[in-house]
């Protein structure tokens, strides 16, 4: 998930918390504020009632009800007056309570005020009550209004949040991890500073460069160290080889010393196929081959088939070029391209099985352009689809001569091309290697 998202959805979360806190502390609040409106409400129609009372005397309320009791209530049974006679009360007593009253058989919850007094030395409790549900219609719509406010409120930080977090995260996002997305050489590495008044981008940042260049400069002492050895290494061979020949052709030897012969020649020839490898591999990694060559695909393609169709011949394998006649690739080294795709045809013949096919075709999409060198032979376990590019790495050594190096050349071309190269395959069906060029490099 994406930092500014994950920052605004914690501000969010922590902002929610906050909200049902406040609506909660809000809702109490509304709460009692209506109770003790209600009860002051209730207070001032008792002051009322008893002005009334004293005025016009008790009897002219009690005589409608049979002497001891009045009742009263409004059309919607929102409020009631009741007064009553009752010898066991202490006069002068004020209290609140909440229960329930039959009006006309039907039951009511009331907030209710219980007053005692006395009159003509008589003992009176007058009842006062509000209808609760009538307290709180009132209630609700404070309610609602306070949480639609709160969720305004909050919706509206939560986006400015968001716009703020995306304006402060601006150099990360447009600067720095596209840098670190393509990249794919220390070498053509971006590294420019970026413009921003945060310090630890910029310090990021400039990390990030030094740490790029520490990896280039390893990168290129280990490819001087490799080429330099590959380089010492092949001389001696040669002269070894050139002997060994010469012992060959000018000694009469035994049938056991010439297969011995034989045998030591076979593996200085290993070595050497070895060091050519490591050498071609650390002149690609130092830039020493050109990339200006403007080369039909079909005719490269043409001339590999050509060159090792012997070879798919003997395992009767079919080799199939389905590359159009009119695709040029820009800017490249042919010699590499070549190595390239030679490389791939050889790997999908070797790894093949009798009787199967090798296919090289072509597509592309918006951006790219893919070649495709495609078998139906043994295929590669998913495991090994990431290791197979390793130098030195082979998965199945009880194939024909190997030195692990081929698809290690494939890679160190396809990056020096600045291309990508990807492996698709079903084990024991087929495999499908992908090259992906950026389509400015084809015509
Ligand atoms: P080598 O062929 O000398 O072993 P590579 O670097 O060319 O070395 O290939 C590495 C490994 O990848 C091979 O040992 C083989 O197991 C596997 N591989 C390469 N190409 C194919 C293919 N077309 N089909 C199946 N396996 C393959």
């Amino acid at each position: 998930m994406r930092l500014e998202l994950k920052l605004a959805l914690i501000g969010a979360i922590s902002k929610i918390v906050i909200f049902l806190i406040l609506f909660t502390i809000v809702q109490q609040m509304i709460d009692s504020l209506a109770l003790r409106h209600t009860e002051k409400d209730l207070i001032k129609m008792k002051d009322k009632t008893m002005l009334t009372v004293r005025k016009i005397g008790i009897k002219s309320y009690l005589d409608a009800e049979q002497d001891s009791a009045f009742a009263s209530y409004n059309i919607l049974k929102d409020e009631y007056i009741s007064i009553k006679l009752d010898s066991k009360v202490i006069p002068e007593q004020m209290t609140f309570t909440q229960e329930a009253r039959i009006i006309e058989g039907e039951e009511f919850d009331y907030r209710i005020l219980i007053y005692t007094f006395e009159i003509d030395h008589q003992l009176y409790t007058l009842e006062i009550g509000k209808n609760i549900q009538l307290i709180y219609s009132l209630d609700k719509t404070l309610k609602s209004i306070s949480v639609s406010i709160i969720l305004i409120v909050l919706l509206i930080t939560i986006l400015f949040d968001l716009g703020i977090f995306k304006y402060l995260l601006h150099p990360l996002n447009r600067t720095i991890i596209p840098k670190l997305k393509t990249v794919v050489n220390p070498e053509t590495f971006n590294y420019s500073e970026i413009d921003s008044t945060t310090s630890d981008f910029v310090y990021l940042n400039t990390t990030i460069n030094e740490l790029m260049h520490k990896v280039n400069d390893i990168l290129k002492t280990q490819r001087k160290f490799i080429g330099d050895v590959s380089h010492e290494l092949f001389t001696p061979i040669s002269v070894m080889q050139s002997k060994l020949d010469n012992v060959l052709v000018s000694e009469k030897l035994s049938s056991e010393t010439e297969r011995f012969i034989m045998d030591q020649q076979k593996q200085l020839m290993r070595l050497q196929h070895i060091i050519k490898a490591l050498l071609l591999i650390s002149r690609i990694g130092n830039d020493q081959y050109a990339k200006n060559d403007t080369v039909s695909l079909r005719e490269l393609t043409d001339e590999i088939i050509s060159d090792i169709e012997e070879r798919a011949l003997m395992s009767n394998i079919t080799l199939e070029n389905r590359i159009a006649e009119e695709i040029t690739l820009l800017n490249v080294n042919r010699y590499l391209i070549y190595i390239l795709l030679f490389n791939l045809v050889s790997n999908a013949i070797k790894y093949n099985k009798d009787g199967g096919y090798v296919k090289i075709s072509h597509a592309s999409d918006e951006t790219n352009f893919f070649i495709i060198v495609e078998d139906n032979g043994i295929g590669i376990e998913a495991e090994n689809l990431n290791l197979i590019f390793n130098r030195f790495k082979r998965i199945d050594t009880n194939k024909e001569e190997g030195q692990g190096l081929g698809l290690s050349i494939a890679s160190s071309i396809v990056a020096f091309h600045d291309a990508k190269i990807e492996v698709l395959s079903a084990p024991g069906e087929s495999s499908q290697f992908k090259i992906c060029f950026p389509l400015k490099n084809i015509k």
